[in-house]
């Protein structure tokens, strides 16, 4: 059974939606019958995303919007954007996300960029659009990208594991907050995909690695995990149990 906000006419907002796994989670919903807003800070690629958009949905379903998720300003004139042209939202994929390489003692502007984009724009996402969407009073969904290097946290990317790591914190405290709300239908869940092979991860390559994921896979899994209500969303391929296995005899050792 469909999840009863992902609905014909019902609206989806997606941060980092021009690419990847923000883009194929719009053309789902789309595909649904859903109006979706894709927004993102690469107007370029909006363009081009938009135009794929249309190919499954009629144009006056489709918006655009140049948003930068780490600017809650700008995070709330999205809001208002989709608001005044959609009527409000019911499904947000916080999903927008940057991953350019850290290191522990590195760049202090390259940390703030890192958990700027990653981790304030899933916290200005979720409180902007949530109050708004319980004032609404429909059946709702918060869908936050995280990752598994928020869970295991591997050597190698500091600034990622931070953000995505307090991504998942950040979830955990909306979906307790949301259940405690009175007369609120809306829940949070948090997205950890496998590798899926976008821009964020091809590093070069033109073709996908064997085993990678597609995005429109992990799409079309985490719908499925949404209808049937879990709140860890967590792809397949993950390894995330043995992933903690290994750093615990790593430091027991
Ligand atoms: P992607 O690069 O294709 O998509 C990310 C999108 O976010 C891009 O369109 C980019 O322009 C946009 N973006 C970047 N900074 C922004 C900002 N300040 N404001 C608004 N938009 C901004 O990569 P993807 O793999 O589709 O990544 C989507 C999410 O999935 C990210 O949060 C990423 O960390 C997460 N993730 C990806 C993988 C993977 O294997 N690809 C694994 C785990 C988690």
């Amino acid at each position: 059974m469909p999840h009863p906000a992902i609905i014909k006419d019902n609206v989806a907002v997606i941060t980092g939606g021009a690419s990847g796994i923000g883009l194929a989670a719009a053309m789902a919903f789309a595909r649904a019958g859903m109006k979706v807003c894709i927004a993102d800070v690469d107007q370029g690629r909006l363009a081009e995303a938009a135009t794929k958009l249309s190919s499954v949905a009629p144009a006056t379903n489709v918006m655009t919007f140049a948003v930068d998720v780490s600017k809650a300003e700008s995070v709330a004139e999205l809001e208002r954007a989709v608001r005044e042209r959609f009527g409000g939202t019911d499904v947000l994929m916080n999903n927008a996300g940057i991953q350019p390489g850290s290191t522990l003692f590195g760049e202090r502007d390259n940390w703030q960029r890192i958990i700027g984009v990653n981790m304030w724009g899933v916290i200005n996402g979720s409180r902007i659009f949530a109050t708004s969407m319980i004032a609404r009073g429909r059946a709702g969904l918060v869908i936050n990208t995280g990752s598994k290097q928020g869970i295991t946290t591997p050597p190698g990317d500091p600034a990622y594991n931070v953000s995505k790591a307090g991504v998942k914190a950040f979830t955990e405290a909306l979906q307790h907050e949301l259940r405690h709300t009175k007369d609120c239908r809306i829940s949070a869940h948090l997205l950890i995909p496998g590798f899926v092979f976008t821009g964020l991860t091809a590093k070069g390559r033109t073709e996908k690695p064997a085993g990678a994921w597609t995005p429109e896979q992990t799409v079309d899994f985490m719908i499925a995990r949404l209808e049937a209500g879990d709140f860890y969303i967590l792809c397949p391929d993950n390894d995330v149990p043995r992933a903690l296995d290994e750093k615990r005899m790593l430091w027991a050792a």
